[in-house]
């Protein structure tokens, strides 16, 4: 199976979880997504990631929406995922009835007990046919293409780290769409907004290169066009040495050093601003972001 690629006007996003705040690594996603698509006169949009209303902070996407306009940047709209869910549920009856996705009992006690590979899933629920009752709750997983399937393997090209491969079975394996806790699980959601929303280029960070591969699969399987995307290395902080990843609790942004903080991922990502801009306005260190992007001179490292 392929991926449709559609080409017309760019359209990109920033997609923060509302669970803490912006810091440093979410800016640079935001930064290489907004550069991307702004430099094409593109569209970018916001999405708030509050499908998993249960890790939700409350207030948390009003400070992050704040925190991006005190950066200057600026978007088209603003999308929820939490009022989208009749989307996801659309999504997964059709899944469904293409037989697409399978009921799945297992806790995950049974899976670490079971498989060393854990939490990677041993397909064990794929064939037994379970049926999930109202009261009880199952997770629905997809049924991911076999280590013996003719296309092991799905490849797409990275827009920053070039050719990319992800081995269903050892590097992914049949993930989870709909939890049993009933909420609809990342992969899913996302897919279908970016689907769904026109995206053209996904701009994200190293750290959910791995998601790539589900995701483009989810839009195959629904006959919807996927994106392309592109990975940026992760920034080091400077004083824990941990890797910037969304999921990482680094240092609020601090508003009042918007330009230098900007400045300092605008070198990050490889763009040489010159030294007298860190003075500027937000507004002229923009204008020289837009005009200046040069997506390959990001670095394409491990991280
Ligand atoms: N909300 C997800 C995260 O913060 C979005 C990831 C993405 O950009 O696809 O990790
Ligand atoms: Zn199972």
């Amino acid at each position: 199976m392929k991926s449709k690629v559609l080409h017309k006007n760019a359209v990109g996003r920033f997609a923060p979880s509302p669970t803490g705040d912006l810091h440093l690594g979410s800016l640079v996603a935001a930064t290489a997504s907004y550069l991307n698509v702004k430099q094409q006169d593109g569209k970018w949009f916001v999405r708030i990631d509050d499908v998993d209303t249960a890790r939700v902070v409350s207030g948390c996407d009003t400070q992050i929406l704040k925190t991006l306009e005190a950066f200057g940047f600026e978007w088209d709209f603003v999308v929820y995922q939490s009022q989208r869910t009749e989307h996801y549920h659309q999504a997964l009856s059709q899944l469904h009835s293409n037989d697409a996705v399978y009921t799945c009992h297992c806790t995950r006690k049974q899976l670490r007990d079971r498989t060393p590979f854990f939490p990677l899933y041993d397909r064990h629920c794929r064939d037994l046919q379970l049926s999930c009752h109202l009261e009880q709750q199952c997770a629905l997983r997809l049924k991911t293409p076999l280590a013996s399937d003719a296309q092991p393997c799905w490849r797409w090209q990275d827009l920053i780290r070039g050719d990319q491969q992800t081995h269903w079975q050892r590097d992914v394996d049949d993930f989870i769409v709909k939890r049993s806790d009933g909420f609809i699980a990342y992969h899913l959601a996302c897919s279908v907004d970016d689907a769904d929303f026109g995206i053209t280029e996904v701009i994200r960070g190293a750290d959910l290169l791995s998601a790539t591969a589900p995701q483009q699969l989810i839009q195959a399987l629904l006959g919807k066009a996927s994106p392309t995307y592109g990975h940026h290395p992760l920034m080091i902080d400077r004083n824990s040495g941990v890797k910037l990843s969304k999921a990482s609790a680094a240092p609020a942004l601090n508003a009042a050093m918007a330009g230098s903080l900007l400045f300092e991922v605008l070198t990050f990502l490889g763009q040489n601003p010159p030294e007298e801009l860190v003075f500027e306005p937000m507004s002229t260190i923009w204008q020289w972001a837009i005009a200046h992007w040069q997506r390959d001179k990001i670095k394409k490292d491990e991280t």
